[in-house]
């Protein structure tokens, strides 16, 4: 199990994350309704923005992706099961949360988990 401090530390990454990430969705979609706004010049602008929304709406659609594991790592802070991978229930490796704060499965489960989505 994580002790406390560790819990602090992991709960400070995923707090300064989820800060970060709402002022992009926040911002992208100010930018986006103005855009809208602007009258499209010629056909080449139009291009070139149907492209970048496409882009934009990728990225947004995986930060959201990204809120909401952020949004269930927090709560499982809350709840005494952060860290705990939800398949096996075993301690998940502190190196492995540290380089993914949201993670979910230990590493074995981690892969058992992408193999059956590959099929
Ligand atoms: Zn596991």
């Amino acid at each position: 199990m994580l002790n406390t401090t560790e819990l602090n530390f992991f709960k400070i990454a995923l707090d300064s994350r989820k800060v970060t990430i709402e002022k992009n969705l926040n911002s992208t979609s100010v930018e986006m309704n103005e855009m809208r706004r602007n009258e499209l010049k010629d056909e080449g602008d139009h291009a070139a923005m149907s492209l970048e929304t496409a882009v934009d709406n990728a990225i947004l659609g995986q930060q959201s992706k990204e809120l909401a594991e952020i949004e269930l790592a927090l709560g499982k802070i809350n709840n005494n099961l952060y860290g705990i991978c939800e398949m096996c229930e075993e301690a998940i490796n502190i190196e492995r949360l540290k380089v993914k704060n949201f993670a979910r499965y230990c590493i074995t489960c981690r892969e058992v988990v992408e193999k059956e989505q590959q099929h």
